[in-house]
C-alpha cells in the first residue's frame, strides 16, 4: 500500500486531461477563456497511460478523469477504454459538466465507468447562463437523465456562491426525493484563473448546513465513507443523499488519499500546492520506469501535512488563483 510521510494512504489519482472547457464558469476562469496550452505542452495519451500504469503498480486503485472538460479532448473515449482495461485499477470515474456527455453514456456504461460526478450549480436556465456564460442547461439535464437510465452512479456537484445560486440549494436537494443521486454542495475556492472577484468565503459548510437544516429539520447525519471529502446526510423518505464539501475550510486533509496530475504533467500532492514534480518533462527527458518511480515516491514522502502548509510552501507566495481547469477540481 502506498503511504505518504504522514502515514496517509495514497490510492486515488485525479488526472486532468485538458485545460480547455466549453463552459466559462465565472468562478473557474475568465469569460475570454485561459491562455490554452498548446498540444506539445499537453501530455499525450501514451504518456498519460504510462504514468497511470506506473501509479497503479505503485498502489493507485482509483483514477478520476477530469479537466478542463474531459469530453472536449479528441479521442478521450479510446483513452477511457484503455484505462478501463488496466489490470489492478479498481475504478475509473469521470468529472464532467455534462454538455457533451449524454450521447456517450451508453458507451461509458459498456466500458464500466464506475461513477460520474456531474457539475450542476443551478436548475434555473437563466442562472445557469449567468454562471457559465453558455445556454447549456438542457444538455446537462439530458446527461443526468441518461446516467440514471443507464444506472451509472451519479453525484451532482454544486459550488455555492453568494448572490448566484443560493436559491438553488433547496431545489437541488429536492431532486434527491425521487432520484437516487447524491447532491453535494462545495465551498467556493479561490481557483478562478485571475484571483479578482474572490474576497472571502460567504457560504462555508456551516452556513450551507444551517440553511438546509432550516428547510429539512429532520435531516440526519449518515456515516462518511473512508477518505470522503464530504460530510454526508440523508433526508428521511428521500432516495438520494446530500453532502457538503468544505473545500476551502480544508477540514479533510488528515485522511487525504489523493494526488493530482495536471494536463501538462505536473504532479500535485495537495490541491493547494503549486506542483511538486513534472512527470511529462521527466518522461520526455528519457527517464526510465524505475527512476520515475523513485522520483514519484520521493514526492509522496515530502507531502505537505495539509492545504495550509502546502499553500505556505508555494514558490509563488501570492494567494492561490490559478484556474481549477488547469488542476481538475
Ligand atoms: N469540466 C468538468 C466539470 O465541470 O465538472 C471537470 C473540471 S471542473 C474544474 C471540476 C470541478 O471543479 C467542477 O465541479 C467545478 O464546479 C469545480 N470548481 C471549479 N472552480 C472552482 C472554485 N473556484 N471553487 C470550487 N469549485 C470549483
Amino acid at each position: 500500500m502506498l503511504k505518504d510521510n504522514h502515514g496517509r494512504t495514497i490510492n486515488y489519482l485525479r488526472l486532468a486531461v485538458t485545460d480547455r472547457c466549453n463552459l466559462r464558469c465565472f468562478y473557474c476562469m475568465p469569460e475570454e477563456g485561459l491562455n490554452w496550452l498548446s498540444r506539445k505542452e499537453l501530455m499525450t495519451y501514451e504518456e498519460m497511460f504510462f504514468v497511470c500504469s506506473l501509479l497503479v503498480k505503485m498502489g493507485i486503485d482509483k483514477i478520476r478523469i477530469t479537466g478542463g472538460e474531459p469530453f472536449v479532448r479528441k479521442d478521450i473515449m479510446k483513452f477511457l477504454f484503455s484505462l478501463s482495461q488496466l489490470p489492478g485499477l479498481g475504478q475509473v470515474t469521470i468529472t464532467t459538466n455534462g454538455v457533451l456527455t449524454a450521447p456517450l453514456v451508453p458507451e461509458l456504461k459498456k466500458i464500466s465507468i464506475h461513477s460520474v460526478n456531474l457539475s450542476l450549480d443551478t436548475l434555473d436556465r437563466n442562472r445557469f447562463f449567468a454562471i457559465t456564460h453558455r445556454d447549456e442547461l438542457p444538455a446537462v439535464m439530458e446527461t443526468l437523465e441518461q446516467l440514471l437510465r443507464y444506472d451509472i452512479d451519479v453525484k451532482l456537484n454544486a459550488v455555492v456562491m453568494e448572490g448566484k445560486n443560493t436559491d438553488d440549494l433547496i431545489p437541488l436537494i429536492h431532486l434527491t426525493k425521487e432520484l437516487p443521486v447524491s447532491v453535494r454542495f462545495i465551498e467556493e475556492m479561490p481557483f478562478n484563473g485571475e484571483g479578482s472577484h474572490y474576497k472571502q468565503l460567504a457560504w462555508d459548510h456551516i452556513r450551507i448546513f444551517n440553511t438546509i437544516k432550516e428547510a429539512y429539520p429532520d435531516i440526519q447525519k449518515i456515516p462518511d465513507p473512508p477518505f470522503s471529502t464530504s460530510y454526508n446526510y440523508h433526508i428521511p423518505g428521500h432516495k438520494g443523499d446530500v453532502g457538503i464539501i468544505a473545500a476551502y475550510t480544508r477540514s479533510f486533509c488528515g485522511s487525504c488519499n489523493r494526488i493530482r496530475i495536471t494536463p501538462q504533467g505536473m504532479l500535485k500532492t495537495c490541491l493547494y500546492d503549486d506542483g511538486v514534480l513534472n512527470v511529462k518533462d521527466l518522461m520526455r527527458s528519457g527517464l526510465d520506469e524505475n527512476a520515475l518511480q523513485r522520483s514519484l515516491m520521493d514526492a509522496f514522502l515530502k507531502r505537505a501535512r495539509d492545504g495550509w502548509e502546502a499553500e505556505k510552501n508555494r514558490a509563488e507566495k501570492l494567494p492561490v488563483h490559478e484556474s481549477m481547469a488547469t488542476i481538475g477540481g
